[in-house]
C-alpha cells in the first residue's frame, strides 16, 4: 500500500537560488521592462538553438504564435492546418487574424500531426501548417520540409514542449521552418513565469516580430535611451500589440535556460525510471526518439490497454486519492464546444485523437522531482493497475 502523505501536484516548477539572485539583481538594477536581460537572453538563446537563427523573447508562447503568423502574411479567410491533439492556444491565433484553422487528426503512437490527414485537408486557401512537437518527441522535420514544399506552406512550428529537443539530427528551431515559438510558462521545461521566445532566420520576420511585440512601434525606439538622438522620438508604424517579455522574467530565463540540459537529462531519468517499473502493467508507454536523437520529456503520457481494471477517469481519481496529481494532456480541440460547433467538427473525423482521448494521461514529471516521489507515483500506478 502507497502511504498518504502530502499529496504530490502534477507538477513542480524547479526554481533555485540562482534565478532568485537573477531576478532580485535585475529588479535592482532600475531596469524593470525589456532591456538588457531580454536582449542577452535573446543572444543566448539563439546560440543555444543554433542555426544562425534570431530570437525574439516575448510575454507568452501565444503572443509569439500570433506574431509569426502575423509576420509571415496569414490573414482573413487564409486557412491554417493545426493538429486536433494540441492546447487550444495553437488554434486561437489563427483566429486572431481572421483565418480558419483547418483540424487534422494525429498518429496514435506520436500523438503527432498525421500528415496523411493533412494532406487530405490542403485547399487552394491554405497557407501554412503549424506541426507540435508534442510531450517533447520532436516531429520529423523531413516530413514536415517535403509537406511544405509539395503544397507551398508557410511552417511555424509549435515548439511549447520541445526544449531542448533534437528530431532526425536537428534541433527544434535550427531547421528550416519560417519560425519557432517555445513556451515558457510555469510548467513548461524552462519557466520564466509566463514568457515565450520566437526563432527565425528570416531577418524581415525577425523585425516585424520586434516591430509588432511592441506596439507596432520602428526597433529604433529601444536604443533610443542609448542614442545620441533626442529619447523621446519614436515612429508607429502599425497596430501592434503588448507583447514584450519584462526584464526580471528573462533573467530568470537566463538561469533556466544554462540549466536546460541537465533538467532535460534528469526527466529523462525519471521517464527511464516510469518505464522500467511500469513495464509489466496494462498500460502503453511512451514513444521514445531515435538514438541519435533528443525527446525533451516535457510529459510522460501513458495510454491504459482495454486490460486495464479501471478506465482513464477512474485511473486519475484512485491516483489522486493516493496522493498524486496527474493531467491529460489534451483534451483533443474537436472534442471543445468552441472548435466542436464553429469547425462542425465530429469524432468520426478524427478517429485517432479521439481513441487516444479515452486512454490517455500524463503521469508527473519534473526536474526537481525526487527519487522518492517517482516512487510513490509509480507505487500509486501499480496499486491502481493491480
Ligand atoms: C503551453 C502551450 C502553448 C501556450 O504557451 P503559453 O506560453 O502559455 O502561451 C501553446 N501550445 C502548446 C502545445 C502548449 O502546451
Amino acid at each position: 500500500m502507497v502511504a498518504i502523505e502530502e499529496f504530490l501536484p502534477f507538477a513542480l516548477p524547479d526554481i533555485g537560488d540562482e534565478e532568485i539572485a537573477a531576478v532580485v539583481s535585475s529588479m535592482r538594477s532600475g531596469w524593470l521592462t525589456t532591456g538588457p536581460s531580454a536582449a542577452a537572453f535573446e543572444r543566448e538563446f539563439a546560440d543555444f538553438v543554433g542555426g544562425d537563427v534570431e530570437a525574439v523573447c516575448v510575454n507568452s508562447a501565444t503572443a509569439g504564435l500570433h506574431l509569426a503568423l502575423e509576420a509571415l502574411g496569414i490573414g482573413p479567410g487564409d486557412e491554417v492546418i493545426v493538429p486536433t491533439w494540441t492546447f487550444t492556444a495553437t488554434a486561437e491565433v489563427v483566429r486572431y487574424l481572421g483565418a480558419h484553422p483547418v483540424i487534422v487528426d494525429v498518429e496514435e503512437d506520436t500523438f503527432n500531426v498525421d500528415f496523411d490527414a493533412a494532406k487530405r485537408a490542403v485547399t487552394d486557401r491554405t497557407k501554412a501548417i503549424i506541426p507540435v512537437h508534442f510531450a517533447g518527441l520532436a516531429v520529423d522535420p523531413y516530413a514536415i520540409r517535403r509537406f511544405a514544399d509539395e503544397h507551398d506552406l508557410l511552417v511555424v512550428e509549435d515548439a511549447a514542449h520541445a526544449l531542448p529537443c533534437v528530431g532526425a539530427g536537428t534541433m527544434v528551431g535550427a531547421g528550416e521552418s519560417d519560425a519557432v515559438v517555445f513556451s515558457f510558462y510555469a510548467t513548461k521545461t524552462i519557466t520564466t513565469g509566463e514568457g515565450g521566445m520566437v526563432v527565425t532566420r528570416n531577418k524581415d520576420v525577425a523585425a516585424r516580430l520586434r516591430t509588432m511585440r511592441l506596439h507596432g512601434i520602428n526597433r529604433n525606439v529601444f536604443d533610443r535611451y542609448r542614442s545620441t538622438k533626442p529619447s523621446w522620438h519614436y515612429e508607429v508604424v502599425a497596430p501592434g500589440y503588448k507583447y514584450n517579455l519584462t526584464d526580471p522574467a528573462a533573467a530568470m530565463g537566463r538561469v533556466q535556460l544554462g540549466r536546460a540540459r541537465s533538467m532535460r537529462d534528469r526527466r529523462a531519468e525519471l521517464a527511464a525510471r516510469y518505464d522500467a517499473a511500469l513495464a509489466d502493467l496494462p498500460v502503453k508507454l511512451p514513444t521514445h526518439a531515435g538514438a541519435e536523437d533528443l525527446h525533451a520529456w516535457h510529459l510522460y503520457v501513458i495510454r491504459l490497454q482495454e486490460s486495464s481494471r479501471v478506465d482513464r477517469n477512474q485511473f486519475i481519481e484512485e491516483m489522486a486519492r493516493l496522493g498524486v496529481g496527474t493531467s491529460v494532456h489534451f483534451i483533443p480541440l474537436h472534442q471543445h464546444p468552441y472548435w466542436r460547433d464553429a469547425y462542425e467538427l465530429r469524432d468520426r473525423d478524427f478517429p485517432v485523437a479521439s481513441q487516444n482521448f479515452t486512454t490517455s494521461l500524463s503521469l508527473p514529471l519534473f526536474s526537481s522531482m525526487t527519487d522518492a516521489q517517482s516512487d510513490r507515483v509509480i507505487a500509486a500506478v501499480r496499486t491502481v493497475l493491480a
